[in-house]
């Protein structure tokens, strides 16, 4: 299972101690198969929906994004509305929630 960065949700094997895109310090209760769905404040793109479904489901967010771009032309934009419906019912991460990210970074 992979462990994610909370600063800023890079997908590291579950052995890193480091994140190597930002160097934060991985702890080792990371990893987030308990984690609920949320699109956190850090780390998205747009809305968070796919940072959300990769820190959810322990996929890597560089793969679900390139495959939600694809399939937005792939499904005749199918995925655009899946994607803001994920937007609307995916709840953001809540402010201080524990585990959260750093809030000095
Ligand atoms: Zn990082």
């Amino acid at each position: 299972m992979a462990v994610f960065c909370n600063r800023c949700g890079t997908g590291l094997p579950h052995t890193a101690r480091f994140c190597s895109n930002c160097g934060a310090v991985i702890s080792a209760a990371q990893p987030m198969p308990g984690r609920p769905l949320v699109r956190p404040l850090v780390g998205r793109q747009i809305a968070g929906v796919c940072l959300a479904m990769a820190q959810a489901y322990g996929w890597d967010v560089a793969i679900v994004r390139i495959l939600t771009v694809l399939g937005f032309f792939f499904t005749s934009g199918f995925v655009g509305v899946a994607y803001v419906a994920g937007w609307i019912g995916i709840p953001e991460e809540p402010i201080g929630v524990s585990g959260a990210y750093p809030p000095n970074v």
